[in-house]
């Protein structure tokens, strides 16, 4: 359990979950008792493991034991995690764009996906490198060839909005195979407008994130 925990406890936090699971609901003052300090020493560690969800107190009876796990605890935190926490900044490409041009703002902005769009701002495409690399195989002249050429393109576009929940947006970069969403906002007559990108290195963020305990 202690691996997967999200806070590194102390040993006096410890022993307070022991004494609350085998004698809760205890108050304050008698689990000071127990450990012979006084009230106020304790306050911070008890502020602690009421906070991490360990310890829940109930005015006039006392602090309970949850229940609860370190894994418990931790899901919990995951699954309320939304878009918006972790998204990152979208880098656009016009259709009219060559393929040339857009290998080179992959390069300068450092980014695996590109996405495409029209005069209008909507999102109508989606280039990733091995679109581009497919592209470059050939005899073909990019400084000629479009994007919209060879871009994936809308209907079939995996989107998501600011909201929307982290892991069901890891989900879907697993199930879809891809490596980066588009974060979207509505436009009139079903367009969106890309306001974000969500990629497994911003998953990686949450995982890195959880085991500091510092999840946004
Ligand atoms: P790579 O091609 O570099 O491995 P991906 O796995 O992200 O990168 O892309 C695989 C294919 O899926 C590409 O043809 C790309 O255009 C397409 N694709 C990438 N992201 C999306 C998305 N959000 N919605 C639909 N198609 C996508």
């Amino acid at each position: 359990m202690k691996a997967v925990m999200t806070i590194e406890l102390t040993g006096r936090q410890e022993q307070i979950l022991t004494i609350v699971k085998d004698s809760g609901p205890i108050t304050g003052e008698q689990i000071a008792d127990h450990l012979s300090l006084t009230r106020a020493t304790l306050r911070p560690d008890l502020a602690i493991l009421t906070m991490a969800g360990f310890l829940d107190a109930r005015p006039r009876v006392g602090y309970f034991y949850t229940g609860k796990t370190g894994s418990q605890l931790l899901t919990e935190k995951v699954k309320k995690l939304t878009v918006k926490e972790y998204q990152s900044i979208p880098v656009v490409v016009h259709e009219s764009n060559s393929v040339y041009d857009a290998i080179c703002t992959m390069f300068l902005e450092d980014v695996g996906t590109l996405f495409v769009t029209d005069k209008n701002s909507a999102l109508i495409g989606v280039l990733s490198r091995k679109d581009l690399l497919r592209a470059s195989i050939g005899k073909q002249d990019l400084e000629a060839m479009p994007v919209n050429i060879i871009m994936t393109r809308m209907p079939n576009i995996t989107v998501c909005y600011k909201d929307d929940l982290i892991i069901e947006i890891a989900n879907k970069l697993i199930e879809k195979q891809i490596d980066a969403i588009p974060v979207v906002k509505e436009l009139p007559d079903n367009k969106w407008e890309v306001i974000g990108r969500v990629t497994k290195t911003n998953m990686t963020k949450v995982l890195v994130d959880l085991s500091h305990d510092q999840l946004i």
